[in-house]
């Protein structure tokens, strides 16, 4: 993954949190507040527009940036969660121009051990790292097929996860407030959470 890359990444990432801003937010309206779309979609025109005014020179730089603007402008639990995620994930790329999948697979573990040292949920809590867990491992597996597979695997794996979120009770976030009735709905985070390897997987198919 190069600089080019990383950043078509982050671009079609904000392009599908804009496409998909409505059904997160009413994901969010279901078990939470309400406004995960818009915080995410605010966040991430922040990123890009961070990424347009002064261009990193390498694909760990791009994700460091992202996380920075993410912090800075996305408000609710994801903005730090996801912040902290990118910057990890931006520091294990260290200053490589070109990142291979095991690399990318490394700063995808650190981009999982950022949020869960700072939001403190483990898998079945209903968050983010429902959808997460699942692709940070279904990449490390495949990493040895090359960027592009194991992005496709990541991919699914994190789709497959945010839809296994629906029937569990959520134990972290605004969500856990309600209790037995947040059984049901799809997590909004781990919505997002499936755009982001999605998003991976269409920059880096091979055509
Ligand atoms: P808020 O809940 O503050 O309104 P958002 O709506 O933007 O923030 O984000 C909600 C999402 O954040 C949840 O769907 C969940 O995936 C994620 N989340 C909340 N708390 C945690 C946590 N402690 N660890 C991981 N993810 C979390
Ligand atoms: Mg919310």
């Amino acid at each position: 993954m190069n600089v080019d890359t990383c950043r078509a990444w982050m671009l079609r990432f904000s392009e599908l949190i804009d496409a998909e801003a409505d059904r997160l937010t009413a994901l969010d309206a279901a078990i939470g507040d309400g406004d995960h779309g818009v915080n995410m979609r605010r966040g991430m025109r922040a990123a890009v527009a961070a990424l347009g005014e002064s261009p990193p020179e390498t694909p760990g730089r791009v994700l460091v940036a992202t996380g920075r603007a993410l912090v800075a402008k996305t408000g609710g639990a994801a903005g730090p969660l996801y912040g902290t995620g990118f910057r990890r994930a931006g520091k294990a790329l260290t200053d490589t121009e070109a990142a291979s999948a095991a690399e990318v697979g490394a700063a995808l573990v650190a981009m999982l051990a950022g949020i869960q040292e700072l939001g403190q949920a483990v898998e079945g809590d209903k968050t983010m790292v429902d959808a997460l867990a699942p692709a940070v491992s279904a990449f490390e597996a495949s990493a040895g097929d090359g960027l592009s597979a194991a992005a496709q695997a990541a991919a699914k794996a994190a789709a497959d996860g945010a839809v296994a979120t629906v029937p569990l009770q959520a134990r972290k976030g605004r969500a856990s407030y309600l209790g037995e009735r947040s059984i049901g709905h799809e997590d909004p985070g781990a919505a997002s959470t499936a755009l982001l390897l999605r998003a991976l997987a269409e920059v880096t198919a091979e055509s």
